[in-house]
């Protein structure tokens, strides 16, 4: 990781296609046999998100989690793209735009959590779509049901929420706020 970038960019360049309505979450014609999918791992470099226990940031962590979450797509013959490999400043919107270039199917924007450090019995799973988006929520309800069903986290719901890359994305986009960088048991997992 961090050498040989996982995110492919093509090298011919992809027709351009309508623009699509702003916050629409709306389905989109599959291409057969292709599947693409856009991880974006958020913060990164000088914007190192929420600091945690031990002074774990959330930059390094979820940069962590999209990469093993990318190999493991790839593995099934999934295509990834990741919005950053490494440890850099990206603006919210190169991110939208490069899902939207790509014609992803998806888009998995991975985040940590963090509250007041006296508040390290607050800890859980939070999986967000955009207000209104129906492919989007059904997204995220199985993401957020599959991580419930493999780790022993408390479920903190599916919830909709306005956040810049999931409403300006057209394709079904999810966020995961991945567990507690403040809580005594998750950052467990995250660390690791
Ligand atoms: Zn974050």
């Amino acid at each position: 990781p961090g050498q040989r970038p996982i995110a492919r960019i093509p090298s011919r360049p992809i027709p351009p296609r309508p623009l699509s309505r702003p916050g629409g979450n709306g389905p989109r014609p599959a291409v057969r046999g292709k599947r693409v999918i856009v991880i974006d791992p958020g913060h990164g470099g000088p914007d190192p998100g929420a600091i945690g226990i031990g002074g774990v940031r959330e930059t390094n962590v979820v940069l962590d989690i999209s990469l093993e979450v990318s190999r493991i797509l790839q593995r099934q013959g999934v295509t990834v793209y990741l919005t950053r490999t490494d440890e850099r400043d990206v603006d919210l919107p190169p991110r939208v735009s490069l899902a939207e270039r790509v014609r992803a199917s998806a888009f998995v924007s991975i985040h940590a959590n963090a509250i007041s450090m006296s508040r390290p019995d607050v800890n859980g799973l939070e999986t967000y779509h955009a207000p209104g988006a129906r492919l989007g929520s059904r997204l995220a309800r199985t993401v957020h049901n599959t991580i419930l069903r493999s780790l022993r986290m408390r479920d903190r719901r599916v919830r909709p929420a306005r956040f810049y890359v999931i409403r300006k994305t057209s394709m079904p986009a999810i966020l995961v706020e991945t567990g507690f960088l403040t809580c005594r048991e998750d950052i467990v997992n995250l660390r690791s």
